[in-house]
């Protein structure tokens, strides 16, 4: 007995969590800051959370009216009809299901290098390939249409990720515009905003009215903070948003996520603190951090230190639990979430004391 040939399909490398560094090094799980996944430090919305207790004596039965109120809410809220917003378990799910509704076997889709292994990942899964387009360090991971265009060669589905992760940087409206321009008709664009509340950049929504060609992708894993429940979708064009029914796994968004998410999107006071607060730390991050720090409009900053990897290490024996950027393809480079402030704080105290340790024992 055999699986199919899954040597191409890379696991996917998930920053480290609290209880895996504190087993790990035998010590308590509450001596340690989590800032390795992006993941929202002030807890989800209070909202959510009351409605998460509330369902809870409702999951006997399949999620049915939630899915389409909240396909509804969502629609409402973003001025798209609801059968355009494609609701999936989280905003990979809708990945997945772009990958399903598009990709024939073999096709390609073009992804950025450094990015978002998943892209590549549910391609690989449902028979197709992956190229990348490299965005530059040199440059601040600087996106554009000439970087994409540059090395597009009709790929079925081209990925832009706005903020990106791991850099924070973000692809101007008119250059997405220029890019799905450019293509051939048959080429997705898909905007990846999983980071887009943190920005102050128009969603690329705006350019699904009037196009058949652009999708976005959004999350209520990041400035929701319910990146537990798994809950995501794509907003696509009115042109073939049908094909949903055709590609949806029965029930994969849960009666407790689809509750909490209604809750969530009503609860617009924890969204604005999560991106106030976050704004205020990629300042202190910019301002104190004694090392390169990129600019970034998401809820995290990328750090050039030397050598990621010790530079990790080091911090999480100091209880700083961060992301090595190694697996991203930038071995010098580390990613930090935005903590509270307190965690922020302590954040950037010690790596500023790792950074002026290393670089003492370099000169000696
Ligand atoms: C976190 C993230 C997502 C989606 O995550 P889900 O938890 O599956 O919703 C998508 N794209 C990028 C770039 C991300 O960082």
């Amino acid at each position: 007995m055999h699986t199919r040939d899954l040597s191409d399909h890379a696991t996917y490398e998930a920053g480290r969590g609290i209880e895996e560094v504190a087993r790990k090094l035998g010590r308590d799980p509450g001596e340690f800051v989590t800032l390795s996944s992006n993941e929202n430090p002030h807890g989800p919305s209070p909202a959510a959370v009351e409605a998460i207790r509330e369902t809870a004596g409702e999951v006997n039965d399949y999620p049915k009216a939630a899915h389409a109120d909240l396909r509804e809410a969502i629609g409402d809220r973003r001025g798209v009809d609801p059968r355009q917003v494609w609701l999936a378990n989280g905003g990979d799910g809708a990945i997945d299901y772009l990958s399903r509704a598009f990709l024939e076997p073999g096709d390609d889709v073009l992804v950025p290098d450094p990015g978002f292994a998943y892209y590549g990942m549910s391609s690989r899964f449902h028979h197709g390939d992956v190229r990348e387009y490299a965005l530059s360090k040199g440059e601040g991971f600087a996106q554009d249409a000439e970087t994409v265009l540059g090395t597009y060669d009709g790929e079925r589905i081209v990925y832009l990720t706005s903020p990106h992760n791991p850099s924070g940087s973000t692809i101007p409206l008119p250059e997405v515009e220029t890019i799905a321009e450019r293509t051939g008709e048959e080429t997705l664009i898909v905007v990846d905003e999983a980071y887009g509340e943190f920005a102050d950049r128009e969603s690329a929504l705006a350019l699904i009215e009037g196009r058949e060609d652009v999708a976005v992708l959004r999350t209520f894993s990041k400035a929701y903070g319910l990146a537990g429940l798994r809950l995501g979708y794509a907003l696509v064009p009115a042109a073939w948003a049908d094909a949903y029914a055709r590609v949806n796994t029965p029930f994969a968004a849960s009666e407790v996520a689809c509750r909490a998410g209604l809750a969530a999107l009503d609860d617009t006071e924890h969204v604005a603190r999560s991106v106030e607060s976050a704004a205020a730390a990629r300042a202190a991050f910019e301002e104190r951090v004694e090392a390169p720090v990129w600019e970034s409009e998401g809820n995290f900053v990328l750090i050039e230190v030397g050598d990621a990897t010790a530079v990790t290490e080091t911090l999480q024996k100091r209880g700083v639990i961060v992301r090595d950027c190694s697996s991203f393809g930038l071995p010098e480079c580390i990613r930090i979430t935005c903590g509270t402030d307190e965690e922020t704080d302590r954040a950037i105290e010690e790596l500023n004391a790792v950074l002026a340790e290393r670089s003492a024992e370099a000169e000696r």
